[in-house]
This record gives C-alpha cells, structure tokens and sequence, in this order.
C-alpha cells in the first residue's frame, strides 16, 4: 500500500520535529515554509520540499498547519490555489496556538468548500516535539479527530478531545496563561531574592522541594534562565499572542478575570519592548533590566 501523504506547512522548532516523528512512522511528509533553510532541513530529515502550499497540498491526505498564529492560518488556507488543492477527503489539522472562534469562522469558511477542519494544538515544548510525547487537546467533530488520530499518536503521546471546533484552541491558551503565571510569579520572586542577596540556584532549590514549585521553577529556571542561555525554543512573542488569545476568549465569553487581563498587559509590553525573536525565558531579563533597571548576576549578559 502506497504511504499516506501529509502536507507539512511550518517548519519552525515544532514543525521539524513532528515532521521528523511522522517520516519516521512511514508517512510522506511534503512540507512548506517561507524560511529557504527550513525547507533545507526537512529535506535533509527525508521529507519533500514543497515549492508552496498548494504544491504541498496537492494530493495530501492530511494538511497540517504549524504556524505563529490563525491569522496565518487563515491566510494560508484561504489562498484560492490552496482551496483548490486540498482534496475532499483530506482532513486539515491546525496544530497551531490559534484563537478558539477565529478557528471556528475559518471551520465555516472551509465547510463551503468540502473541508474539514479540526484544531490540534499541543502543549510539551521543543524537548517534547523532539521525543514525540507532546500532549495534544483537540476541538473537532468527534468522527473527523477518529480519522485523523493515527497521525496525531504519531507526534504526540497524549490526546484529549475537548469538544467542538476551537476547543483545543480555547484549553491550549488557557494552559499557556496558567503556565505564564507560574513563570511570572517565579521570576519576580528571583529578582526579590537576588536583590535581597540569596543565592538564586538555592533558592530555586527550595522552591522545587516546596508549594512553589510549578513546570516553570523545575524545567525553566536552571536551565534557561540561570544558565543564560534563553534557548527553549518558545518565543516571548508567541507566549504573549496566546495570553491575548485567552484574554479575548475570556472577554467574548463576559468572564471577568482581573488576573489573566493583568498577564496580558504585561506580557504584550514585554513582547513590544524585546526583540522580535526572544525566547519567552527573557521575561526574567526584562523584568531585571528594562523594568526594573539592574543589572542581572544570575542570568544576566
Ligand atoms: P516558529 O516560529 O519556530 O515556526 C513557525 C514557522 O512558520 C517558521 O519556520 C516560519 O518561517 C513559518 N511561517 C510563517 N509564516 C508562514 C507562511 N505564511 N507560510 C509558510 N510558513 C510560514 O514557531 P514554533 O515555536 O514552531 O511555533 C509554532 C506554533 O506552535 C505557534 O502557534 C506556537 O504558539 C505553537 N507552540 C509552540 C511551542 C514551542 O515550544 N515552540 C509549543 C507549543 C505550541
């Protein structure tokens, strides 16, 4: 039997690696993305470099998107050449970190045309991504997830089915503002124990063996922050598009939540005021030094 053929679009530090994961379990990865080098990659990970999205489209029985954002999504799947490239049958999977009823008006727009679309997003970072383990929260007709459940075991070790279109997208913004919290909270309290004079690896010690710690203080801090090297691979730009996202579905649904609107405030301005490509680690680094002036030991240039 000939491989099922899959139509990879978004070759950054989560699309290789489940690229990477789908070749390796004998699918026929033709994959698509503006950056020359990441077409580079994949290719040299045995998957085919598509000349755009609808070449990559063409023939596909799946189409996944892992893209910044449901803007580019939109933009992507909209295109008329890609509209007539994808086939009936194929089912679309937005891996993406999209916002819940923006993935529902691009449901209904896509319907017109025969195609089905589910979102499945997923949580677990680049290390994840590489061992194939991420967790995957998915919003889609319950028979449409059921077609496609081959292929999203093959990169990810748990699946959740949330509910109808955007669900997945609605948990995973909610995940990341709670996961951002936790950062946030640990980082100010670095920032206090470092002016105070405690020493910081310690102090993360103790939080890791007491009620503070969380994901950030025990995968985050040693290894990202302390260390200086600012390299997990999930940008601060990114972190912050998600927070927003939640903001808004909280917003859209009448929820007051005084906490998630302050994260949201803050985590816009630190992506405004960083570097277009900083890791979302850096938020310690524009706590310390654009917010707060200092000049950082642990962590600092
Ligand atoms: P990334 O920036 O590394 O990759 C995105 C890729 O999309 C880039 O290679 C870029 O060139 C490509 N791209 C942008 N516009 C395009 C277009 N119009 N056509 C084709 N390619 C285009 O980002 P990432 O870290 O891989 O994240 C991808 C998605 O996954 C985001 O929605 C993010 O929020 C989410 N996510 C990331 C992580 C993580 O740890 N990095 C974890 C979970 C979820």
């Amino acid at each position: 039997m000939d491989p099922e053929k899959i139509a990879f679009i978004g070759l950054g530090h989560m699309g290789l690696p489940f690229c990477r994961n789908l070749i390796a379990k004998g699918y026929e990865v033709h994959g698509f993305d503006i950056a020359t080098q990441a077409l580079e990659a994949l290719e040299a990970a045995g998957g085919r470099a598509a000349r755009s999205v609808s070449d990559a489209c063409s023939k596909a029985d799946y189409v996944i998107t892992m893209l910044p954002d449901g803007n580019v999504v939109r933009d992507v799947l909209t295109a008329p050449d890609v509209l007539a490239a994808i086939s009936r049958s194929a089912v679309v999977i937005d891996m993406s970190s999209s916002e819940p009823f923006a993935t529902r008006q691009l449901g209904a727009s896509l319907a017109k045309h025969g195609i089905a679309l589910i979102d499945a997003p997923v949580s677990g970072g680049v290390k994840r991504a590489n061992e194939g383990s991420v967790s995957i929260m998915a919003g889609g007709e319950s028979e449409t997830i059921d077609r496609v459940r081959g292929v999203l075991t093959a990169v990810g070790s748990k699946l959740f089915e949330m509910g109808p279109l955007g669900s997945g997208h609605a948990v995973k913004a909610l995940n990341n503002y709670v996961s951002a919290a936790g950062l946030q909270a640990a980082c100010e309290a670095l920032l206090v124990t470092e002016v105070f004079g405690i020493d910081a690896s310690e102090f993360v010690d103790v939080l890791n063996q007491s009620t503070g710690r969380n994901n950030s203080t025990e995968t985050k801090i040693k290894p990202f922050i302390l260390s200086g090297t600012y390299a997990s691979g999930f940008g601060l730009s990114l972190m912050a598009k998600d927070i927003r996202n939640a903001e808004k579905l909280a917003q859209a649904l009448d929820v007051s939540a005084p906490g998630l609107t302050a994260s949201a405030d803050f985590w816009t301005k630190a992506a405004q005021l960083s570097d277009a490509d900083a890791d979302h680690t850096e938020i310690y680094r524009f706590m310390g030094e654009t917010l707060n002036g200092r000049r950082l030991t642990a962590g600092g240039d």
